[in-house]
């Protein structure tokens, strides 16, 4: 399996502050912000798109959004957040290492869909 930047960070081969991490995953900053509050949460485990998880990543996936759900509270945007996963090409996905971005303190509600990412 190729390995990419986020691979690097959450091996912490490059250094990189982690607004939170535990044995499964690690939160950190994203470095080109499309929101006031843009982070990442990104697994461990190195699945490239949400597409190649597969039935035993299932406890894997209930636990990014359940720390995305805390770190937005932590982050004092519990009320107000969306949670964005970018699968292939297509999908505008760059970083071929599943991660969920949390995007926050612009408005989400106009512009629909478009407004998210990118
Ligand atoms: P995606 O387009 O969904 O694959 O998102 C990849 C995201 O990773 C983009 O928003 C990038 O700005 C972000 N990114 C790429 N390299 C880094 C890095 N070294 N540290 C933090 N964020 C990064």
């Amino acid at each position: 399996m190729s390995d990419t930047i986020f691979g690097k960070i959450t091996r912490g081969e490059i250094p990189s502050e982690f607004l939170y991490e535990d044995e499964q995953c690690v939160v950190i900053r994203d470095i080109n912000p499309q929101a006031p509050t843009h982070v990442l949460i990104i697994p461990r485990k190195p699945i490239p798109r949400l597409v190649d998880a597969d039935a035993e990543d299932g406890a894997l996936l209930g636990h990014l959004m359940l720390v995305a759900g805390r770190v937005a509270q932590d982050l004092g945007v519990g009320d107000g957040f969306r949670l964005v996963v970018n699968n292939g090409e297509g999908g505008g996905q760059t970083v071929f290492h599943l991660h969920l971005h949390i995007l926050a303190g612009r408005t989400m509600a106009e512009g629909g869909l478009a407004a998210g990412l990118g």
